[in-house]
Protein backbone atom coordinates (compact mmCIF):
# COMPACT_ATOMS: atom_id res chain seq x y z
CA UNK A 1 0.00 0.00 0.00
CA UNK A 2 1.46 3.37 -0.95
CA UNK A 3 -0.58 5.47 1.42
CA UNK A 4 0.80 8.78 2.66
CA UNK A 5 1.68 8.98 6.34
CA UNK A 6 0.42 11.96 8.25
CA UNK A 7 2.43 13.13 11.24
CA UNK A 8 1.21 16.26 12.96
CA UNK A 9 1.16 18.82 10.13
CA UNK A 10 3.63 16.99 7.91
CA UNK A 11 2.77 14.36 5.36
CA UNK A 12 5.24 11.75 4.20
CA UNK A 13 5.31 9.36 1.27
CA UNK A 14 5.23 5.85 2.65
CA UNK A 15 7.15 4.51 -0.35
CA UNK A 16 9.92 7.11 -0.77
CA UNK A 17 10.11 8.20 2.88
CA UNK A 18 10.25 11.86 1.89
CA UNK A 19 8.07 14.77 2.91
CA UNK A 20 5.28 15.65 0.52
CA UNK A 21 5.46 19.18 -0.86
CA UNK A 22 2.64 21.50 -1.76
CA UNK A 23 2.05 21.82 -5.47
CA UNK A 24 -0.54 22.18 -8.19
CA UNK A 25 -2.27 18.96 -9.04
CA UNK A 26 -4.99 18.37 -11.58
CA UNK A 27 -7.77 16.21 -10.28
CA UNK A 28 -10.12 14.42 -12.59
CA UNK A 29 -13.63 13.57 -11.64
CA UNK A 30 -16.58 12.54 -13.79
CA UNK A 31 -14.82 13.68 -16.96
CA UNK A 32 -13.95 17.11 -15.57
CA UNK A 33 -10.51 18.14 -14.41
CA UNK A 34 -9.73 20.97 -12.07
CA UNK A 35 -6.48 22.29 -10.57
CA UNK A 36 -5.98 22.18 -6.83
CA UNK A 37 -3.06 22.75 -4.46
CA UNK A 38 -2.23 19.51 -2.71
CA UNK A 39 0.66 17.78 -1.03
CA UNK A 40 2.45 15.51 -3.42
CA UNK A 41 5.57 13.37 -3.54
CA UNK A 42 8.22 14.89 -5.78
CA UNK A 43 9.63 11.44 -6.46
CA UNK A 44 6.73 9.12 -7.26
CA UNK A 45 3.92 11.65 -7.69
CA UNK A 46 1.76 10.29 -4.90
CA UNK A 47 -0.88 12.85 -3.98
CA UNK A 48 -2.33 13.26 -0.54
CA UNK A 49 -5.98 14.22 -0.65
CA UNK A 50 -7.45 15.04 2.74
CA UNK A 51 -10.74 13.27 3.21
CA UNK A 52 -12.60 16.48 4.00
CA UNK A 53 -11.27 18.18 0.89
CA UNK A 54 -11.98 15.19 -1.32
CA UNK A 55 -15.56 15.07 -0.10
CA UNK A 56 -16.04 18.83 -0.38
CA UNK A 57 -14.53 19.04 -3.85
CA UNK A 58 -16.45 16.07 -5.14
CA UNK A 59 -19.65 17.55 -3.84
CA UNK A 60 -18.87 20.88 -5.50
CA UNK A 61 -18.16 19.22 -8.81
CA UNK A 62 -21.30 17.14 -8.62
CA UNK A 63 -23.35 20.23 -7.88
CA UNK A 64 -21.83 22.23 -10.72
CA UNK A 65 -22.45 19.36 -13.12
CA UNK A 66 -26.08 19.12 -12.07
CA UNK A 67 -26.56 22.82 -12.76
CA UNK A 68 -25.70 22.43 -16.44
ZN1 LIG B 1 6.87 8.84 -3.18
Amino acid sequence: MSEPIRQEDKIFCNKCKIKLTLGKVTLSYLGSSFPVELYKCAKCGLVYIPEELAKGKMQQVEESLEDK
